[in-house]
């Protein structure tokens, strides 16, 4: 059901693999592959492999990888069709559905996206020329952004009239009524006439994070509620989409960090000030599905507002995604009481010098406490004390907690036990050590050690199967994986065939083998013959021992070409080897392995 399978081949085929990862993760070329920092795990030396020839990649680290259509979908959390619609537009490919419901579903979201598209286009020409829309440019100034800025944003203005959107977008656009009402863009009013979402406000559009125009936010000049967001639509979901992520993301990869601000005129004052790496949530709070799709850029995230205003229980929600997810959230050291489109407006070196200066999320709430305390005083010090002993309590970790704690003692001139006991009551209290074990992937993967010559052989398959065809047969390989990968690739038309029928260790050593170094600098036929020749020498060892073992009065004629291959072998005389390799090969082919 879905995309036909002839299509899903064809996007796989046009799909160039590096260029796919390249948008998400810094990738090097080394050799015949491409190497980066795996966007799946937090790593600080790459074991991320990419291979552009069979379209693949491999984590070392975690395990992680597959095809381009993988890729996509884990790492912008796509549903298989979407994933292949994403790579198909890439490269130019129309597909077909085999269920015509699915089919109109892609094109209704394609429509709405248009529509949407139409809306930014039509208010941001109003707000660039439009006599009305003088208020607008006026307060756009007043926060530092000239006409670059609302060039570069796409910002817009919607005029003060109840339909203007509408009527042009049905009238010169050719949009239907049912467009506009689920692209959240118009709604029916009392007296049956569409009427536009937005009027009178200054428009930030949203696009989702491939860049394709999903929402608006639209702020009042005047009267009524200062922000107004778009509604979900089929197009727009709050909890998953972040304001400017679609420019943010090569600035986020590159640095391995986001800053998470509030309002959308933070993101763009962060922008202008060169910290190009900023998003915001749109009119909802920091959702765990937003940590889910940044997470996917960077494991270092930084809080460009105030995050302990929500107090205990929002503190004790960012410990927990910090260790399910594997990140890091911290602080930015913005002046009280300032969000960053002011400080942007007066000071923007001020601004990037509050990410760098950004601290761990405990640390940032003990030196509120500490900066509130009167730490002169006896009484004023064990106050402090006590406060700061009930935050650092809070956090899971306990090998954290202590650090903090002797950094307290010092600070606050008291014994570092006293405040060890104290903290130890207060994290039971709070129930902290329920928090979920580290995550295996954090660590390099140990493979399972197995025989060298057949992986290699294996390999010289995988990558270069002409050298080995006909010369190879499942029997040569006594570990029962690599056996199984052999023949799944032996009777599979493609790689990806062989990769699609493979599961657990036969799946992962046929995915690492073609991301690996290729051995065979120069020479890949001589390398090919090596293995070969080791591999059946290995095995017709093994023959020649079951049929002593049982009287086969064969044995001496086995023996005497084996002698040949091992002495020629021994002299890298490559060529005679080969051809007594290839005489041991119905000896040693099909005999099981009794
Ligand atoms: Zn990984």
């Amino acid at each position: 059901m879905g995309i036909l399978d002839e299509d899903v081949a064809r996007v796989r085929e046009a799909t160039n693999m590096v260029a796919v990862v390249s948008e998400h993760i810094a990738l090097k070329r080394v050799g015949r592959r491409f190497q980066g920092l795996c966007p799946f795990h937090a790593e600080k030396t790459p074991s991320f492999s990419v291979n552009p020839e069979l379209g693949l990649y491999h984590c070392f680290g975690c395990g992680a990888g597959g095809d381009a259509i993988r890729f996509v979908r884990e790492i912008e959390h796509l549903d298989f069709a979407t994933a292949v619609e994403r790579l198909a537009a890439k490269a130019g490919i129309t597909l077909r559905y085999d269920d015509a419901a699915v089919g109109r579903d892609r094109q209704r979201r394609d429509r709405l996206v248009e529509a949407t598209a139409a809306a930014v286009a039509f208010y941001h020409r109003l707000l660039l020329e439009d006599p009305d829309a003088g208020m607008a440019r006026k307060y756009l100034r007043s926060r530092g952004f000239d006409g670059d800025v609302a060039r570069a944003f796409s910002l817009g203005w919607s005029p003060d009239r109840y339909d203007a959107l509408s009527l042009h977008l049905q009238r010169d656009k050719k949009f239907a009524r049912q467009d506009l009402l689920d692209a959240g863009l118009a709604f029916v009013n009392r007296v049956n006439k569409l009427q536009d979402f937005f009027r009178g406000r200054v428009m930030f559009p949203i696009f989702d994070v491939r860049g394709d125009p999903v929402a608006f936010g639209g702020r009042a000049l005047e009267g009524g509620p200062k922000y107004k967001n778009s509604p979900e639509s089929p197009i727009y979901q709050k909890s998953r989409v972040l304001y400017g992520l679609n420019w943010a993301k090569p600035d986020i990869v590159a640095k391995s960090e986001a800053v998470i601000c509030e309002g959308y005129t933070d993101v763009i004052a962060f922008f202008g000030a060169g910290v190009a790496r900023a998003v915001a949530t749109c009119g909802t709070a920091l959702a765990e599905d937003h940590l889910k799709v940044l997470r996917n850029f960077a494991p270092n995230l930084v809080l460009a507002y105030d995050a302990d205003d929500a107090g205990q229980n929002a503190a004790l929600r960012i410990y927990q995604w910090e260790a399910s997810y594997e990140i890091r959230l911290s602080v930015a050291d913005l002046p009280p009481g300032q969000d960053p489109a002011d400080v942007g407006l007066s000071d923007p070196a001020r601004l990037a010098a509050a990410v760098d200066g950004a601290r761990p999320f405990l640390e940032f709430r003990i030196e509120r406490l500490l900066r509130a305390a009167d730490l002169g005083s006896v009484e004023g010090r064990a106050a402090a004390a006590k406060g700061a002993v009930a935050v650092v309590a809070e956090h899971p970790d306990d090998l954290v907690r202590d650090q903090y704690l002797m950094q307290l003692a010092e600070r606050v001139g008291i014994d570092v036990d006293r405040l060890r006991r104290a903290a130890a009551a207060g994290a039971g209290a709070v129930g902290a050590s329920n928090a979920p074990p580290p995550r295996a992937g954090a660590e390099r993967r140990r493979l399972p050690a197995r025989d060298r010559a057949e992986v290699e052989a294996l390999r010289v398959a995988v990558h270069e199967p002409g050298l080995v065809a006909d010369r190879l047969d499942g029997a040569l390989f006594a570990d029962p994986v690599v056996r199984e990968a052999y023949c799944l690739l032996a009777s599979s038309a493609t790689f990806h065939e062989a990769l699609e029928r493979a599961g657990g260790e036969v799946h992962e050593l046929l995915q690492r083998l073609a991301v690996e170094d290729l051995p065979w600098a120069d020479d890949p036929v001589t390398y090919a013959t090596s293995v070969l020749v080791q591999l059946v020498e290995a095995a017709g060892t093994r023959r020649l021992a079951v049929m002593v073992r049982t009287g086969d009065d064969r044995a001496s004629d086995l023996k005497a070409v084996l002698e040949t291959l091992v002495s020629n072998r021994s002299a890298g005389t490559w060529t005679v080897a080969a051809d007594a390799a290839e005489q041991l090969l119905p000896w040693v082919a099909g005999s099981g392995e009794e």
